[in-house]
């Protein structure tokens, strides 16, 4: 087959697939789904089918080019249409038919076919190649140009190092410079082919600079030479700024060597287009006559655009403006100014016909243009209302709190652009406006009406783009992204912050409009170098990878918690001096955020903790340090663990209500993972105990040598690691698999081991286990490691039941008192039913009077604990078992006024 059939045959398979576009007579395929207005109006030619095309032209216009769906096909043309013996240009050919749409039999002869060779990737790419004049070439890369990074195409590099094209243009070999009268100067080389196209004369200059002055210095000499006219020069270069710059410096040096010169630029739309595409649009268009129309209306639209970049006043870019479209009133951008244009015809006329009748010889001087501009400028037709252009950029939009904003760039004659948000009502009154200007940019001013805003505004902010927001960083649920400061990812991918702001997902715009905490993640990943695992194996050992694969786990808590219901809290504890810091300073790291450890929620305002617990999704929330030393007299502040409970499943952390614009109090949900690191184990009670990971640091392995290691970590530049972050969100669907699989099955395995019978507990620590295989997908952490990491993960749910069983510390430390003053039995220390505290009679019953108790203790110095949370706390208590609060008990011990056994009220306990 051949490679124009083949590549036909696999279009039209993969179109029928993806659009649904079914053959609809001979040269038709028709009823495809548009993907802009999803109506069945999509078509193409059959026999051509390079354009997908949607048939309602008012409505919608969609029409999109099949290299730009389906780039993969449309960029390794070696495979494509590999060269031969007999046509070793087969490859460059297929390339300029396909990917740009030329007639090959009109380039014959001008290009060969070549290859580069990128010695430094190893890799390399048929090219395209056309030689220059002061010789040298240039050549296109063919080949999947993506993987040579920014370079597509390349010069032969010159021993001087400067382009071999400096001041030279390069003209099509099939163009008579001597018989020209137009001749366009563009960009590209493809740009001028594809003007070759449509009967336009057109050279390339190979750049938007320098200017071609040599080739126009040696046309001016040789058309004089020969006694012709200068052809008049059409700049047409890139509608970019830097070009459009260019444009209006080379008109002026056109000028200067005597050319009449204009400009012609593509108007930008939604994509930026060249002449090579216009040239493939037109080529689809169908029927002779509409396609010439559609030619015409694209390059009179050019030259207008030309034109207007051209005009040397406000008061000439008005009338231009006018004459394209006569309005009364209108507001345009002259310079990085806005300006009102107001037409005044009569008023206009008059000044006209005075200066052309004027005796004044400072008038008699003018050319039309000027006595145009003087007129429009004396009947006061221009106005300036704002020392800046104002650009809407997109509208955002928070989901979750219903609020948005437009995003707009000021753009200021001098000094850079800034970018900012306006609300609703910034944008509602000329005041307004104006004070949020001068608010965002210095200086920034707007001094016209109401009206004048409202009908500037009115066409920008009309079809605006969406952008929607977040208020916090990481990962969105409702969006499936992982949404940091200046990178994201999804699914596996990585997308960087565009210039506007916003990250252009897939099919999301998004971005977040908190800084807050700002993740420095460098998204090289060549850059990334994973030999600090060693190090940190031989620093921390199993427990620090226990650390790890839970970390690991909360760059997933949402989708854990959505697979699992409930992602655990991990506590980390160790004396001073253990490497706890260190430790979570480092996991930071790999996570971009440097000089972090965590916050103290006993310091912390309810409104800064709030703020904590929501400004991160899919991150660590890290508490440091809430269980200090008590000091002396001060008191003690004690923060509730049992506000975080909810937080386990994902929902608010109660008490963290915010008050947004409105008056109603938002519960942003929890989606973060939390870990609490302190000196001592936490003291709560036991909901809060079993949704724990319990990890203890020592000083047991410390040796000079993990000490020095110790540092090499902490002295790692964070561009050498924070790869770790996006390695393992890229591997999302992996490790969710791995999650979704490992987890029951390793619940069962630990519910199997004898000391471990709470389910919750089982499911935590199946989740690490789970998280331990997650691990050895981004780490080089082997086998053999890994399992002493699983056993280690194993005795800690041992370990944790067993803490479970356990009373609570006060609750021990009470009894450890009672015992003491109540007596105990000599042989099993148990506490002695005819001790000094027990009122019960029944055997297997302890009853005791809290007041009696204080009052003994007082008696004898001892502490005791303090009363509302002692009563708190000795309703969990379980060994002794705790029955009852408040009964009314028959003493054994005490008797009344009358002798006969007093009523005592008592806490009653189980102790046989
Ligand atoms: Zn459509």
């Amino acid at each position: 087959m051949q490679m124009k059939e083949r590549l036909r045959a696999e279009v039209l398979t993969r179109i029928t697939r993806d659009y649904g576009l079914k053959q609809a007579g001979a040269s038709y395929m028709r009823k495809g789904k548009c993907p802009k207005c999803k109506k069945p109006t999509l078509y193409t030619f059959s026999d051509s089918p390079w354009m997908l095309i949607c048939g309602r032209p008012e409505a919608c216009n969609h029409r999109v080019h099949i290299k730009d769906i389906y780039s993969d096909l449309f960029n390794y043309w070696s495979e494509q249409a590999p060269a031969t013996a007999e046509d070793p240009a087969a490859t460059a050919r297929a390339y300029l038919e396909f990917a740009r749409g030329f007639r090959t039999e009109l380039l014959a002869g001008w290009y060969t076919q070549e290859n580069y060779w990128d010695s430094k990737l190893k890799i390399g790419s048929a090219t395209v190649r056309f030689p220059l004049e002061k010789g040298g070439y240039w050549e296109r890369l063919i080949d999947r140009p993506d993987r040579f990074g920014k370079m597509k195409a390349r010069f032969r590099p010159t021993s001087e190092g400067n382009p071999g094209y400096k001041g030279v243009w390069w003209c099509p070999p099939s163009l008579d410079l001597m018989e020209t009268s137009e001749l366009w100067v563009v960009e590209g080389i493809f740009d001028a082919i594809a003007l070759m196209h449509h009967d336009i004369d057109a050279v390339s200059m190979m750049s938007s600079a320098p200017f071609p002055d040599q080739s126009l210095k040696t046309l001016a000499e040789q058309r004089r030479a020969a006694d012709k006219r200068l052809p008049r020069l059409v700049f047409a270069l890139d509608n970019e700024p830097v070009a459009r710059a260019n444009t209006r410096r080379w008109v002026k040096q056109a000028r200067e060597l005597g050319f009449t010169c204009g400009a012609a630029m593509i108007p930008q739309r939604d994509k930026k287009l060249d002449w090579n595409d216009l040239h493939q649009r037109w080529q689809f268009v169908e029927g002779d006559d509409e396609r010439a129309k559609q030619r015409e209306l694209d390059i009179k639209n050019a030259r207008h655009e030309g034109d207007l970049l051209l005009a040397e006043s406000p008061e000439e870019k008005g009338l231009l403006m006018y004459d394209w479209e006569p309005r009364r009133e209108f507001s345009f951008s002259f310079k990085n100014r806005l300006y009102w244009f107001k037409f005044d015809i009569e008023k206009y006329d008059r000044i006209l016909t005075d200066l052309e009748n004027s005796e004044r010889e400072q008038d008699q001087v003018l050319n039309d243009r000027e006595r145009r501009d003087k007129a429009m400028r004396q009947c006061g037709a221009v106005v300036r209302i704002a020392n800046c252009y104002t650009q809407a950029l997109y509208w955002m939009r928070n989901e979750q709190t219903d609020e948005s904003w437009y995003y707009f760039r000021v753009d200021r004659p001098e000094g850079p652009s800034v970018k900012n948000t306006f609300t609703p009502a910034q944008l509602a009154s000329a005041p307004e406006f104006n004070k949020r200007l001068m608010g965002i940019d210095a200086g920034a001013m707007f001094t016209g009406t109401a009206m004048q805003l409202q009908r500037f505004l009115e066409p920008q902010l009309e079809r605006l783009k969406t952008v929607r927001t977040i208020d916090w960083v990481g990962y969105t649920r409702e969006y499936s992204a992982y949404v940091f400061n200046d990178l994201a990812v999804q699914e596996g991918k990585v997308y960087k912050l565009n210039k506007e702001d916003f990250f252009d997902l897939a099919d999301l715009s998004i971005k977040s409009q908190t800084h807050s905490p700002a993740l420095q993640i460098n998204a090289d990943l060549d850059a990334y170098d994973d030999a600090w695992f060693e190090i940190f194996w031989q620093c921390f050992g199993v427990r620090g990878v226990v650390v790890l694969a839970w970390w690991l786990g909360c760059l997933f808590a949402e989708q854990i918690r959505s697979l699992h219901k409930s992602y655990l809290f991990l506590e980390l504890i160790g004396e001073a001096g253990s490497g706890k810091s260190t430790l979570i300073e480092f996991c930071w790291k790999l996570c971009g955020r440097q000089e972090y450890e965590g916050f103290d929620p006993t310091k912390a305002t309810p409104a800064s903790r709030a703020r904590n617990f929501a400004q991160v999704a899919n991150l660590p929330v890290v508490l440091i340090e809430s269980e200090r030393e008590q000091q002396e007299g001060a008191p003690t502040k004690h923060y509730d663990w049992d506000e975080l409970k909810t937080a386990y499943n994902g929902r608010s952390v109660r008490s963290t209500g915010v008050k947004n614009s409105g008056n109603e109090t938002r519960e942003p949900p929890f989606r973060a993972g939390l870990l609490v690191a302190q000196n001592n184990a936490i003291k709560a009670s036991e909901p809060i105990l079993q949704r724990l990971g319990h990890v203890n640091l020592t000083r047991e392995h410390h040796t000079p040598k993990t000490k020095l290691m110790a540092e090499q970590l902490e002295r790692m530049p964070v561009e050498k690691i924070s790869g770790f972050i996006l390695k393992a969100t890229c591997a999302e669907a992996g490790i969710l698999k791995l999650l979704d699989e490992h987890t029951s099955p390793y619940e069962q395995q630990l519910l199997a081991m004898p000391g471990i019978r709470t389910v919750r507990i089982a499911k935590n620590h199946a989740q690490l286990l789970s998280l331990v295989d997650g691990l050895q997908l981004v780490l080089p952490l082997g086998d053999e490691r890994a399992a002493l990491v699983r056993e280690e993960i194993a005795d800690m749910a041992v370990k944790r039941q067993q803490a479970i069983n356990a009373d609570h510390p006060t609750v021990r430390e009470f009894w450890d008192l009672v015992g003491y003053l109540n007596g105990l039995l000599p042989d099993s220390g148990a506490l002695d039913p005819d001790g000094h505290l027990n009122h019960a009679r029944t055997t297997g019953t302890f009853a005791i009077n809290l007041n009696e108790v204080i009052e003994v203790a007082a008696l004898k110095k001892q502490q005791i604990p303090q009363m509302s949370e002692l009563k708190r706390l000795l309703k969990t208590s379980k060994s002794p078992k705790f029955i009852d609060s408040n009964r009314a008990v028959n003493s054994q011990r005490l008797l009344n006024a009358f002798d006969k056994p007093k009523t005592v009220r008592c806490w009653v306990f189980q102790i046989a």
